[in-house]
């Protein structure tokens, strides 16, 4: 079996979000299971060559689109990469650029030159989100024809709010067959790139069971009839982390580590030490909540903010490790930032910061996840991972994977946070005050949800054997 991904992030080298997260742990677990796997991705400028092992040129420089591309190869955690240079990635930013839209339907059409000229033939090409999405009808109206034979497209929807939508006098399209297979359902003078990928890929997949039927309603975003008629050919397959990578009981960043069997919170207690004197806090009584998050309005911002004010209130601390904020939230975030500027058990810190993350996930108590919609949601399974309890707003997956210690119709066994129902700031403070209380009066429940956390295997492999099942189901 050989699968190629076409991916814009890879983690932690290139990562924004899960997206990042879930093509390298699904890559990595696919190779241990004999798959043979390749992941395409941009040479973003930020990229560290120093983590890359035998990196050499594959393909000398040429030009597409006027744009000069050179194609490299080389390894990452014995997992093979082929990266993709160009000027269009040579911008400090991964994401969040005004020409994003040519950025990476170039990025795909050279990638799709690259596999015919190279491979002519593949088990699976699996796309991810609209960036890449593109590659499906690309192969069929052309590809296909030019002899590239893959067996199956498969394209794995993390997130239906972003589609890649645009007009097609701005932009240059291949062929013209193109358009009537990307006609945005909303608007038809525009071209969506998901919608593209939606309706010709082979199979497609989303990230957890719950987002499966939520993207066929609401959280479709104005797809969900293409979605519909997709529903035979849809699976809801749950995403995992990397859980050697995510390991409280070897993760260097932390200052001490445990696991199910430790103590855990004399072990939070030290990780906490050494985070307050990271970001110049002040110890002293109350739980620590944490907030681990993009700040976009799918994170349900203003929750965030409330919760913030609600605990420090209530005697409890906080750290929010939030990033790439969109431009209107910038200010509701700086002023609470100033806000809480001298507050002794607060602190704000808006760039990303993958060490200060795992310090963070080893130190707090819990960490507040009010997202209004989550497709899968990794922090939730990261946070269970190191005994720190989540409080989630109960939609996509954190549906799927967060079962509140007070639902008598949960198994004792399968209790491990709080959940509420509508993303409203009485239902989050309902959780946050139960969370208190517990934390407080009701230890032996705190230490139950987090071996609860621990018990779970949070990796990846259950899904990498559904994925491994659907490229089954696809190649001859
Ligand atoms: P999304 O993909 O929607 O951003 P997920 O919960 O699926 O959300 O994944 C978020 C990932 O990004 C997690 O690994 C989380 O730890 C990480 N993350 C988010 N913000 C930051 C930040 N400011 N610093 C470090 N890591 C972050």
């Amino acid at each position: 079996m050989y699968v190629v991904h076409l991916a814009s992030e890879f983690a932690p080298i290139a990562k924004v979000g899960g997206l990042g997260d879930v093509v390298a742990a699904l890559s990595k677990t696919l190779i241990q299971m004999g798959v043979r796997v390749e992941v395409i991705l941009p040479f973003y400028d930020q990229i560290d060559r120093k983590v890359l092992g035998d990196l050499h040129v594959e393909k000398e420089t040429f030009s597409f689109k006027e744009k000069k591309w050179t194609i490299y190869r080389a390894l990452y955690s014995d997992i093979p990469l082929l990266l993709f240079e160009s000027p269009f990635f040579e911008r400090g930013a991964i994401y969040g650029e005004k020409d994003d839209l040519d950025r990476f339907t170039s990025f795909t059409e050279v990638a799709m030159d690259y596999l015919l000229e190279k491979n002519k033939r593949l088990d699976i090409l699996h796309l991810h989100d609209w960036l890449t999405a593109f590659a499906a009808p690309l192969y069929f109206e052309k590809y296909q024809q030019q002899n590239l034979q893959i067996d199956g497209i498969v394209l794995t929807v993390h997130n239906m709010k972003y589609q890649g939508v645009f007009s097609p006098e701005k932009h240059s399209m291949p062929i013209d067959k193109l358009k009537k297979k990307m006609e945005d359902p909303k608007n038809p003078k525009k071209l969506n790139l998901l919608q593209g990928g939606l309706t010709c890929a082979n199979f497609l997949t989303t990230v957890s069971p719950t987002y499966a039927k939520e993207m066929q309603g609401k959280e479709g975003f104005g797809l969900e009839e293409t979605v519909i008629k997709r529903r035979e050919n849809l699976v809801g397959i749950l995403n995992g982390i990397d859980t050697t990578y995510w390991n409280p009981e070897t993760d260097s960043y932390l200052a001490k580590n445990y696991d199910a069997i430790s103590d855990v919170q004399t072990a939070k207690q030290e990780n906490r030490k050494a985070l307050y004197q990271k970001l110049g806090m002040k110890e002293g009584k109350g739980p620590l909540f944490t907030c681990i998050s993009r700040l976009v309005e799918q994170k349900g911002p203003e929750l965030i903010a409330y919760g913030i004010d609600y605990i420090l209130e209530k005697g409890g601390h906080f750290v929010l490790l939030g990033s790439t904020p969109q431009p209107g939230l910038e200010t509701l975030f700086a002023s609470i930032a100033k806000k809480y500027e001298n507050h002794p058990h607060a602190h704000f810190h808006f760039t990303f910061d993958e060490p200060l993350a795992h310090l963070t996930y080893g130190a707090a108590d819990a960490i507040l996840i009010p997202s209004i919609f989550e497709p899968c949601g990794l922090t939730q399974m990261i946070a269970l991972r190191y005994g720190t309890i989540p409080i989630v707003h109960q939609v996509g997956g954190l549906n799927d994977t967060v079962f509140d210690i007070d639902d008598p119709s949960i198994p004792e066994k399968e209790k491990n946070g709080y959940t509420f129902n509508a993303p409203t700031k009485e239902k989050l403070k309902e959780a946050i005050d139960r969370a208190f209380d517990h934390y407080e009066n009701h230890p032996k429940k705190w230490s139950l949800m987090q071996q609860s956390g621990f018990a779970k295997d949070w990796s990846l492999d259950l899904a990498a054997k559904k994925y491994l099942q659907v490229y089954k189901n696809l190649s001859h």
